[in-house]
């Protein structure tokens, strides 16, 4: 190779990345690159473009993890040619998995945790669609074995995450779901009941609501389905969405009935990756027993080598999710997960009573028992201070907090909330640092009024319902 040319290659290996040619110049965003680029190059790219995504630790909205220990972090770049599927070809991550179910049977006090049958799916919606087939399923070899007509499916639940909105119309279910009422935004037993009928394939409540973080009560809405079957024969089956709560009552509030300790509950749903602490992609469903689960929903494959039972929507899925669950299990046991869960109510009552002092705010609730850790506040009714939380929200957004603010599902459309979260992670300086950026937004607001007029909707509901 001739000198010259030597030294080209030398010049270009010692280019500064964003010297090169590639950043310099720029690459292309929506055609499909011709020819390969230095890895280092585009990883900067990459990297920086991401830069522009919000910081996750601020985003207030989510529930999901935006903290892991260094472990996980190493487990997850281990596990990441573990394909969750292939049972066969990763028999222990498969073991793993199989711990954790029997973990969780009981952890949700199963009557029979060895019996008990459950898989991890990628979230919580996957693991409701999975609830809400086998409660489709059952109901209609019920119907079948009367003798009675099947085509008319419903599911009664309270507000619910939009994962039910989306079982119910994939699947053609009715879905009756309760609609808030005046300051009633959650279900109530005699409401879910008084929407049951022979139709009905089961009652979803949800164990931390999202739109304002409340525990909605499974032990009452039990014991009305046990009086409403004394009266009229339907034995109408429970699924609870534990998406955040069924992480959080096993441990801060032990001797809340909730789970597998009331007969009538015959399946739960949580995610793993929200108060299971685990990172993103990982959710659970578990049945009471065998036959809560009919058979013929369980796919059985061969030609991975083994006989491998499968029940999911997906084929393909990551291990390392699951494995970190795993870990988290071990890691932290009862007394962990208490502690951390119990840091974070802490911190929300502790936001809480940063709000209310700050003048204009109605706590709707404030982290106490009865929920999950979070903070939900109104504008004060009738009251109006010139601003609405949507402009609140967006002053927040200029010191990187997001602090989302939305509007009631149906009958509540009137009233605007704001949320926080707060997760692992949120330590009570985060809080306090929060808390003084929200007073230097709530002083700027006062200097500076929007000039928009008020919705509504924005001034906190004036109107009522
Ligand atoms: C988050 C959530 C879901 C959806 O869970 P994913 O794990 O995000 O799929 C369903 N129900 C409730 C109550 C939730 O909070």
């Amino acid at each position: 190779m001739p000198l010259h040319s030597k030294r080209d290659i030398r010049d270009s290996l010692l280019d500064d990345v964003y010297a090169s040619t590639d950043l310099a110049g720029g690459l292309p965003k929506y055609r499909f690159p011709e020819g390969e680029h230095d890895p280092r190059h585009v990883y900067s790219l990459v990297h920086d473009e991401l830069m522009l995504d919000g910081n996750s630790r601020q985003n207030m909205a989510t529930f999901c993890s935006t903290w892991l220990e260094p472990e996980v972090h190493a487990l997850m770049n281990e596990c990441i040619d573990k394909n969750m599927v292939d049972k066969d070809e990763y028999p222990q991550t498969a073991e793993l998995e199989a711990r954790c179910v029997h973990m969780l049977a009981d952890l949700w006090n199963a009557p029979h945790a060895a019996d008990t049958v459950g898989c991890s799916t990628t979230g919580s919606s996957e693991a409701a669609m999975l609830g809400g087939m086998a409660l489709l399923r059952r109901w209609r070899a019920r119907r079948r074995e009367a003798g009675r007509p099947a085509d008319r499916p419903n599911l009664v639940t309270g507000p619910v995450q939009v994962c039910w909105h989306k079982f119910a119309r994939y699947w053609d279910v009715e879905l009756r779901e309760i609609p808030m009422q005046g300051e009633r935004l959650i279900m109530t037993a005699e409401e879910a009941v008084r929407r049951c009928d022979e139709n009905t394939i089961g009652v979803v409540p949800t164990l931390g609501v999202t739109f304002t973080g409340q525990f909605e009560p499974v032990k009452a809405l039990s014991d009305a389905l046990d009086r409403l079957q004394g009266e009229s024969g339907l034995d109408i089956p429970i699924h609870v969405d534990g998406a955040s709560g069924a992480f959080l009552a096993p441990f801060c509030e032990p001797d809340l009935p909730w789970d597998f300790r009331l007969a009538r509950v015959k399946s739960i749903n949580a995610s793993g990756h929200k108060f299971g602490l685990s990172p993103l992609g990982v959710g659970w469903i578990l049945w009471r027993e065998q036959e809560d689960l009919p058979e013929e929903l369980v796919f059985r494959v061969n030609y991975l080598g083994g006989d491998m039972p499968c029940f999911a929507l997906n084929f393909s899925r990551p291990g390392g999710q699951i494995v970190a669950q795993y870990y988290n299990f071990l890691r932290l046991g009862r007394e962990g997960y208490a502690k951390i869960h119990r840091a974070c109510y802490d911190t929300a009552q502790f936001l809480a009573a940063g709000i209310a002092e700050m003048g204009p705010f109605d706590i709707l609730y404030g982290g106490e028992s009865g929920g999950i850790p979070c903070v939900s506040w109104r504008l004060k009714p009738g009251a109006n201070p010139g601003f609405s939380l949507f402009d609140f929200a967006d002053r927040l957004r200029t010191r990187g907090w997001l602090v989302p603010a939305y509007t009631l599902p149906p009958e509540r459309e009137d009233l605007a909330i704001q949320r926080i979260l707060v997760r692992h992670g949120t330590s009570r300086d985060l809080a306090a640092l929060l808390l003084a950026d929200m007073r230097r937004a709530l002083a700027l607001l006062d200097g500076h009024p929007p000039s928009e007029p008020l919705t509504e909707a924005e001034a906190g509901g004036f109107r009522h319902a």
